[in-house]
């Protein structure tokens, strides 16, 4: 499985990185923007997953999956939001953008695995 891995924080990705790669995910491709995010995912299909922060520079998450949405050749890619306690409420949102699911961060290795179905 591959994962691409947005959010603009360096050390919630080094946490999150940990958190994935203890699942035995080793594929874990990283990005610090919506922008940066895009680029690689074009780059780097077939990518299975996208855990996607939702503020962000440059482009944001919600952005982001919206513009992805858009796009047939990622049909089949599942994004994950991961957003903050206090963002909770705005879930809904993103649902209807075409997220898959959502996580709070930093999320536990059993809290991915269970979105994940594995
Ligand atoms: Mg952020």
């Amino acid at each position: 499985m591959r994962v691409l891995l947005v959010d603009d924080s360096v050390t919630m990705r080094r946490i999150q990185k940990t958190q994935i790669n203890s699942l035995g995910i080793t594929d874990v491709i990283e990005a610090g923007d919506g922008e940066e995010a895009y680029r690689k995912l074009n780059e780097n299909m077939p990518i299975d997953l996208i855990l996607l922060d939702w503020n962000m520079p440059v482009m944001d998450g919600i952005t982001l999956l919206r513009k992805v949405r858009t796009e047939n050749k990622f049909q089949a890619v599942k994004i994950i939001m991961c957003t903050s306690e206090s963002e909770k409420s705005k879930v809904v949102d993103a649902l209807k953008s075409g997220a898959n699911n959502y996580l709070v961060k930093p999320f536990t290795p059993e809290a991915l695995k269970e979105k994940l179905g594995i």
